[in-house]
Formats: C-alpha cells, sequence, structure tokens
C-alpha cells in the first residue's frame, strides 16, 4: 500500500456553541430556545479531521484554552487520528467559540478567537520538525496573521506544498500572496482579494491573483462546482454534483480537506479540483462540518 500523505494544518480550533430558537430576541430583549448543541469547529480543526478521514497523517499545530471545551477538542481530533502534540493548551485565555444563533430561518454568529490568538510564530518554531517532515503545509486566517506569514515561510524554507485558505475573507499582501502555491477562496473572498465587486468575473479575480505571484488559484462556487487557473494557464471549470442537500456547513473546508490530500499525493490540479469537488458534495449530505467529512470509502464507493 502506498504511504499516506503527510499534511501539516497550522489553525484554529473553536467550539461552536449553536443555539435552535424560534424568533432572534430583539434588541435587549430574552427569548427562550428550542435546542443547544456544543459541536467542535474552528477552519483548523475541521480542515484537519476531513484530512484524517480520507486518510493522511495529519499533524496540527493550534491553541486552546486550558478549559473543558479545549480538553473536548482535543479529545474530538485525537479520536480521528489527528496528531495533536502541536495543540498547546494556555491558561490566560479561553478556547476559541463560536456562538450560532439559528432563528427563521437565518443564522447570526459571533466568534471569539480566545486561545487562537495565542497560536503565534514560536509555536511554530517548536513544531519546525513536523512541517519539515510534512508533503504539504495547510494553513487559514483564524489565527494571527503573523503567525500565518512564519507557516508559510517555515513550509517554504523546507521546501513544502504551501496552500492557503483565506477565511475568513481578509485583505493580504503581495509578498504573502507570492509565496502560496495554492490559494483557496470561495467567491466573496476572491473578490475581495482580488479588489474586484463580486459581479466580476471569476477569471477576471483569478487573474488579479495570480498577477500578485500566487502559484495557481482555486476557487469554490458553491452548488456550481469549483473553477482553477495557473500561472499562463487557462480558466478550467469543475462541475458540482448534484446531491440530497442536508448541511453546506463546511462545505469549503470538505473541500480543502480533499484538494490538500490530493496535491499531498502529488495530484495534478485537475485530479485534486476533481477530487475536492467530490469529498465537498459528499459533506453537504450530512450534518456538522465535522460530522459530514467523508472516509475515503465513501467516496471511492459514490464516484466510481
Ligand atoms: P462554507 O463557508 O459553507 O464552508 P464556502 O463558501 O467556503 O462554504 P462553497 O463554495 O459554498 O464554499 O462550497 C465549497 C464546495 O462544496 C463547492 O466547491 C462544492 O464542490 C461543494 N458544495 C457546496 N454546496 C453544494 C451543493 N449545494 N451541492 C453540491 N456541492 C456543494
Amino acid at each position: 500500500m502506498n504511504q499516506p500523505p503527510k499534511v501539516v494544518v497550522i489553525g484554529s480550533l473553536n467550539m461552536d456553541l449553536v443555539v435552535k430558537a424560534r424568533r432572534a430576541p430583539k434588541r435587549g430583549e430574552t427569548v427562550m430556545g428550542d435546542e443547544i448543541h456544543f459541536i467542535p469547529g474552528g477552519k483548523g480543526a475541521n480542515q484537519a479531521v476531513g484530512l484524517a478521514r480520507l486518510g493522511a497523517e495529519i499533524s496540527m499545530i493550534g491553541a486552546v484554552g486550558s478549559d473543558s471545551f479545549g480538553r473536548e477538542l482535543k479529545r474530538a481530533l485525537k479520536k480521528t487520528g489527528v496528531n495533536i502534540t502541536g495543540v498547546k493548551e494556555h491558561d490566560s485565555q479561553a478556547t476559541g467559540v463560536a456562538s450560532i444563533l439559528l432563528a427563521e430561518g437565518d443564522n447570526s454568529i459571533v466568534v471569539v478567537p480566545g486561545a487562537n490568538a495565542l497560536c503565534l510564530p514560536e509555536d511554530l518554531e517548536d513544531n519546525e520538525r513536523m512541517i519539515a517532515e510534512a508533503d504539504l503545509v495547510l494553513l487559514q486566517l483564524e489565527i494571527p496573521l503573523a503567525t500565518v506569514e512564519y507557516g508559510i515561510q517555515l513550509a517554504k524554507k523546507h521546501g513544502k506544498i504551501v496552500m492557503l485558505n483565506p477565511a475568513p475573507a481578509q485583505s493580504l499582501s503581495q509578498e504573502l500572496l507570492s509565496q502560496v502555491d495554492y490559494l483557496t477562496p470561495n467567491r466573496s473572498e476572491l473578490a475581495l482579494l482580488a479588489g474586484m465587486p463580486e459581479e466580476s468575473s471569476v477569471a477576471q479575480g483569478i487573474n488579479r491573483l495570480l498577477d500578485t505571484g500566487v502559484t495557481c488559484c482555486v476557487t469554490t462556487l458553491g452548488a456550481e462546482g469549483a473553477a482553477f487557473m495557473e500561472k499562463e494557464g487557462s480558466i478550467t471549470k469543475i462541475l458540482g454534483h448534484q446531491v440530497p442537500v442536508v448541511d453546506t456547513t463546511g462545505a469549503g473546508d470538505a473541500f480543502n480537506a480533499g484538494l490538500a490530500y490530493a496535491l499531498a499525493q502529488q495530484k495534478s490540479i485537475r485530479e485534486a479540483a476533481e477530487f475536492a469537488v467530490e469529498v465537498s458534495a459528499l459533506a453537504v449530505t450530512k450534518f456538522g462540518a465535522q460530522g459530514g467529512m467523508p472516509r475515503l470509502r465513501e467516496v471511492e464507493e459514490h464516484f466510481t
């Protein structure tokens, strides 16, 4: 059997507190809710679980508080097979929390980064060996930007493939973008990074990002699938799969996990994007971000 690909995820861990209520409270009002769920989340942890489910050898670098949520998040990762020796516990900050209110078919979310803000460049130095042994390093933007920049720098120093999921959206310097091999914005992140209105074409947005020095840009397009372009290439679209949708939370995380898994195995960008569209299509047929991540066998059985 082939060696599993080795991926290091440098990113966030959050506990999602999902409250369901018939209606949202008005300012200053208290309403009674119907349900509460505590669901492990955070883009970093979600993508790490997605990769582990697919069979990658996966290590996570991140930070939680020394509290019950932090212990629960670490336990959830370890149970899926993620190496959590790079996840540091801090006394001075609580574990990151996303407070999500679902009411009247809408959601409103407050994210408190907590300990994620303490995931610092020195934590990467402590785990440099992990990075040196990986095939690919995957990052998102829910930890301090200085850590993301240093993570990319270390990955480059060791000649690793660098993949950045620029979520949540924020502007990034050309210096940072020019070191990224694979950039994976969704439609709105693409518009913000390219400094263009969302109505402008995907190809225009991607072209702008390629001009900054990114080697390849892969944009997710929701139910429509994804599109990618490499430097000096032309735009290639991968159509989305029609599936019975249950919950699209974490669709982007599943896509990134699938893409990283295939790229870490030296697959072509076309093969990797096709695989990522399959993985994310299956993920939206199940509830929950981490809970919805499919196993490799499920993907193979469904799409062959
Ligand atoms: P989220 O923030 O909800 O995680 P995102 O905005 O980062 O999502 P999307 O572009 O919405 O990412 O979706 C990522 C991928 O998931 C798409 O490229 C597609 O392959 C798959 N996907 C999303 N929604 C659907 C759907 N309704 N049907 C099939 N596939 C879907």
